[in-house]
């Protein structure tokens, strides 16, 4: 059962809530935040083996919080922190996670309007990319997390917290007025990551530090604003109109079994000099989906007729294969005869999707009640503007 605190930055006060989230609907002052907590470096502490998720994240945070200028500490909403039975380094999360993340954010849609998931690096963006796909597109539901820990010196974990709940805060002033504001109308607003400086739209970002507060960047579309320091600005309306996606189109239903079984999609990168027999173990049975990543505008090697034969064999059988590039920059055309080999095997494009957004989408895709060629077909929607074209 998760816990619930209640956190009162302005007032410097935090009060442990009834951990069920139904009984606070008597609630005087409701908070229309939950931040959620689920481990990652942002709450990490000391131990023998190295850093681990640590508890008691309800007096860390507010005691970080007020270390703000007063200024800014004020101007912070009232938020709820719900912090997960099992808190855990990102790396171990698995699409089980992104399915339940999704199912307690809509057992809490009637309590709250905007929701912030406090989670590791590591596999970040993977998260941010299938909550795109799985929330509706009008809830805001933002991502972060820190390279340091929360009480490390300069750690970017405090600002990285300030900047979502003032980005939460002005989604959900946008959507109760109708009159013109500064925010911008993201049609995309579930999945969003707020990191460093910049806000970005999830399923367009990758993580690509290691350790610079500016963590991660989304090389195909420009950031949707900036937050630093307290002050928050939107992008110009332009690259808000960015986020384009067949708006009407809503991404097949998860079937409500699906937790129990997830489906096995793989990430396979060409190399120089691979061979067929090298990837027909990764192409058989039970794999359902591929992302493989290619070179350049989605190239592969047209002279290794083995190797094409595996992918078509492979295709033929069910298994669907999605083309995307190992370059971040641009989309894969196919226009070489090294790529139109590879859509002569039945593969489809990725266009210029990153890595985690083709993975979430496929493996979200494989737990609907689709077909192989309907999973095709649908994979081909923009449903997320989780691609350009
Ligand atoms: N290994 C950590 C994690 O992903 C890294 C981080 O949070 O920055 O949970």
């Amino acid at each position: 059962m998760p816990n619930l605190t209640r956190l009162y930055p302005a007032a410097r006060r935090f009060e442990a809530l009834p951990s069920s989230v139904n009984q606070l609907e008597n609630s005087t002052d409701k908070a229309q935040i939950a931040v959620i907590y689920t481990g990652g470096t942002i709450g990490m502490v000391e131990s023998d083996k190295g850093l681990v998720p640590g508890d008691k994240m309800p007096e860390r945070l507010l005691k970080q919080l007020e270390t703000l200028p007063e200024a800014r500490l004020s101007s912070l909403p009232t938020f709820d922190l719900v912090t997960l039975p099992r808190l855990i380094d990102s790396s171990n999360a698995t699409p089980q996670d992104w399915l339940e993340l999704n199912r307690l954010i809509r057992s809490y849609t009637k309590q709250y309007r905007a929701f912030i998931i406090l989670h590791g690096t590591d596999t970040l963006a993977y998260t941010a990319s299938a909550l795109s796909f799985l929330l509706p597109k009008s809830l805001p539901c933002i991502v972060t997390g820190s390279q340091y820990p929360l009480e490390k010196e300069a750690s970017d974990a405090l600002g990285n917290v300030e900047a979502s709940l003032l980005v939460a805060n002005s989604l959900i002033k946008e959507a109760l007025t109708t009159e013109h504001t500064n925010t911008p109308h993201l049609t995309q607003k579930a999945g969003l990551i707020v990191f460093g400086d910049k806000i970005l739209q999830g399923n367009r970002a990758s993580k690509v530090s290691t350790y610079s507060p500016q963590g991660f960047d989304s090389i195909n579309l420009p950031p949707l604003g900036t937050c630093s320091e307290g002050k928050l600005q939107w992008a110009e309306t332009k690259t808000v109109t960015e986020q384009v996606s067949d708006s009407e189109t809503h991404f097949p239903e998860i079937k409500a079994e699906a937790v129990d079984e997830i489906p096995q999609v793989v990430i396979l990168k060409l190399w120089p000099g691979i061979q067929a027999q090298q990837v027909e173990s990764l192409l058989a049975a039970p794999v359902k989906g591929v992302i493989l990543e290619s070179y350049g505008s989605g190239n592969a090697p047209d002279l290794n007729q083995p190797l094409l034969a595996a992918f078509k064999a492979a295709s033929d059988r069910g298994v669907v294969i999605v083309n995307r590039s190992q370059c971040p920059q641009g989309s894969v055309s196919m226009s070489y005869a090294a790529g139109s080999a590879l859509a002569d095997a039945g593969i489809i494009s990725g266009y210029d999707m990153t890595c985690e957004a083709a993975f979430s989408k496929l493996t979200l895709l494989f737990l609907s009640d689709l077909t192989a060629d309907e999973v095709k077909d649908a994979f081909n929607r923009n449903y997320c503007a989780e691609r350009s074209v």
